[in-house]
């Protein structure tokens, strides 16, 4: 057999290297094709005795693989419909040279959510510094130094004063002084506090704060614009309402609670039975504030509110850990 095998070796590689296109189809068939010399050689394996099978079947098939690699080149240096001069860029790799593909984060989609809820309203998104400094992050917002809010929002201070900004609002602040009414805008982005870890509690974590400044802006376009933003964001059947709180750069200052997505209001073990959410803080903006940015609160009014995306993908994903957000854990991430 082996005889024969070398014999069909020999014979099939001069004529591959000479054939011409259709020279080289005829010798693919009787050479490599399903009845082909080597083909029937390879299904005769089994007559063999045990001890030559092994041996045999390795050499017939180096000669498979030659013989087509043969092939191959023939049929490129022949140019024409076969050629393999191309490549096609667009062709997945092989298995083992893919990269896993990762997918946006959970936090990153509900914010993504919330920009284009506001979006749709006509806000402007900005962006603006982590580092602060102490008017933008509290006295320009009606927190002066000795004052107990700066407590609710004790943060990491740095050397000069500045301070690793304890909420989004100085954008608010930072956008007010460089531009006249109308103002329409949303600040997201990352926040720091001084907070000793739990699952509740993150000394990093995202807030979105919202400002809107006009000559005719009242508590009900404040209503309407938080409905249209939760139902954006927890579906449409969700309702919205407001108690009464107190911030000290807002005038009444309110907390919005939704209706809990989970029961839809009727009561469960996310809402403790009460079938409402606290979601963030709002209200009408202070006085004081319109003046720290140069406006006169006789013409103009505003309101301003915030809320964590944190908070509303922890109760859209049923997450009950906040830290599970930053571990580096990608089986966590795979869920979502
Ligand atoms: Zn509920």
């Amino acid at each position: 057999m082996s005889a024969d095998a070398e014999y069909i070796y020999k014979e099939a590689l001069a004529r591959i290297e000479k054939a011409d296109a259709e020279g080289l189809r005829g010798a693919e068939v009787e050479y490599l094709g399903r009845k082909g010399k080597l083909t029937q050689l390879l299904r005769t394996l089994g007559e063999l005795p045990a001890a030559k099978r092994a041996p045999a079947g390795k050499r017939l098939n180096e000669i498979k693989v030659e013989l087509e690699d043969a092939v191959a080149a023939r049929k490129t240096q022949l140019g024409g419909e076969d050629s393999v001069g191309w490549v096609d860029m667009t062709e997945p790799p092989p298995a083992k040279f893919r990269q896993p593909i990762g997918h946006i984060h959970p936090v990153s989609q509900v914010l993504e959510d919330i920009e284009n809820v506001f979006l749709s309203m006509g806000f402007e998104i900005i962006d603006g510094p982590e580092v602060e400094t102490d008017w933008y992050n509290f006295e320009a917002l009606n927190i002066p130094p000795q004052h107990p809010a700066r407590d609710m929002q004790d943060t990491f201070y740095l050397e000069g004063g500045q301070v690793l900004r304890t909420h989004t609002s100085p954008m608010q602040i930072r956008y007010a002084t460089d531009h006249k009414p109308p103002i329409r805008i949303i600040a997201p982005g990352k926040v720091y506090r001084s907070e000793n870890e739990d699952a509740s509690h993150s000394w990093s974590f995202h807030q979105v704060e919202g400002l809107v400044v006009d000559t005719d802006t009242t508590l009900t376009d404040l209503h309407g614009t938080l409905l249209a933003m939760m139902r954006g964001t927890l579906g449409d059947k969700t309702e919205v309402r407001l108690r009464p709180s107190f911030f000290p750069y807002t005038e009444p200052s309110v907390e919005m609670d939704a209706t809990c997505p989970r029961c839809g209001g009727s009561g469960c073990v996310v809402c403790a039975g009460t079938g409402w959410l606290e979601m963030g803080g709002a209200g009408m903006v202070h006085p004081r504030v319109l003046r720290n940015v140069g406006l006169d609160p006789e013409k103009y009014q505003g309101f301003a509110f915030g809320f964590g995306p944190e908070r509303i993908a922890m109760i859209k994903y049923d997450i009950t850990d906040v830290r599970d957000f930053w571990r580096p854990r990608i089986s966590f991430l795979e869920q979502f």
